[in-house]
């Protein structure tokens, strides 16, 4: 079966990673901790997570003419990504993060976004020739929402599904114009929260969240849960999917992770449910590792934890 050809619109950032027994405080200095840097950025991750799990990426970012940007493009061309679409921006550095992750697996990130706030519309139309044949554009809101929405519109026109993943979670509810645009929403627990005003605790609360949000004009929901797994609503199905038991050793891109996973899984024409599932393993074994593109695991060790036993 040929690959899919999967297209990612998002971040691209150099990580700066600090793993240490806690996250610091305001104020406070913690030691003994144990640096690491690593590719990440939500759209980068989940470019690299679709690659490795077996679709065939193109990538539209923009990057810094800088260390960082020569790094992060050699990572995707190790990965086999399509980098045609990325531009170089001479005028601002590269997006970097620093991240603290805590032995507990719980992590807390600062994001100066550098070029990845400069990707726009005029961009996105630049990129046209990648959308036609295209089985899936993914999104973030790392990058600026006017962009995000003119490669919505790009998408509707070719026939490519729309999966947004709005994170990091919005300030402001989502244009409904963005939203009917989009096939597939994917916010964890919180972007619910924000995005539709109701806490989500349980199954209860996790449909009516999606069912708010389905009522904006999205097709199908899909609430992320962390270890729990992750709850699918649209008008025909509704259910929660469990997530693969694993030991968690930092969270860090298990929803770029999952959302990666799950284009490729749909794109190869698996149903929502089997595709979910798949996305839950996929996200389950990044989790066991350190660091975002890193974690990604490779479309052979999903297949292989996918035959294992719950
Ligand atoms: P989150 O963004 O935390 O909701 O996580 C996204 C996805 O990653 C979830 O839907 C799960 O498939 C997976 N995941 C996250 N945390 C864990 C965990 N501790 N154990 C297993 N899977 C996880």
């Amino acid at each position: 079966m040929p690959k899919p050809r999967i297209l990612v619109l998002g971040s691209s950032n150099t990580d700066m990673i600090i793993k240490l027994a806690r996250i610091p405080r305001p104020g406070e200095t913690l030691l003994g901790g144990k640096f690491t840097t690593a590719a990440g950025g939500k759209g980068a991750n989940q470019a690299v997570a679709a690659a490795r799990a077996g679709g065939d990426v193109a990538f539209i970012a923009r990057l810094g003419k800088d260390m960082f940007g020569d790094q992060a493009l050699a990572g995707f061309k190790a990965d086999k990504i399509d980098t045609r679409h990325i531009l170089r921006d001479a005028k601002t550095p590269s997006g970097v993060a620093l991240i603290f992750v805590a032995g507990s697996g719980e992590n807390s990130i600062a994001v100066a976004s550098g070029a990845n706030a400069r990707l726009t519309p005029a961009d996105v139309r630049a990129a046209e020739a990648a959308f036609p044949g295209s089985k899936a554009l993914v999104m973030q809101l790392e990058t600026p929402l006017p962009t995000v929405a003119a490669a919505a519109k790009l998408a509707k026109k070719h026939g490519v599904a729309v999966i947004l993943n709005p994170a990091p979670a919005p300030s402001e509810k989502l244009p409904p114009a963005l939203l009917r645009l989009v096939s597939i929403l994917t916010p964890n627990e919180t972007e619910a929260e924000l995005l539709t005003g109701i806490k989500v605790t349980d199954d209860t609360s996790a449909r009516e969240a999606a069912q708010a949000l389905l009522a904006q004009g999205v097709e199908t929901v899909i609430i992320t849960l962390g270890a729990k797994g992750a709850y699918l609503h649209n008008a025909r199905t509704s259910g929660l999917i469990p997530g693969r038991k694993v030991k968690a050793v930092d969270t860090t891109a298990a929803g770029d992770t999952f959302n990666g996973a799950l284009a490729v899984a749909l794109a190869e024409g698996r149903d929502l449910p089997g595709a979910i599932r798949f996305a839950n393993a996929a996200a389950a074994l990044s989790v066991t590792r350190l660091g975002a593109q890193p974690s990604a695991p490779a479309r052979a060790e999903i297949e292989r934890f996918l035959k294992t036993k719950r």
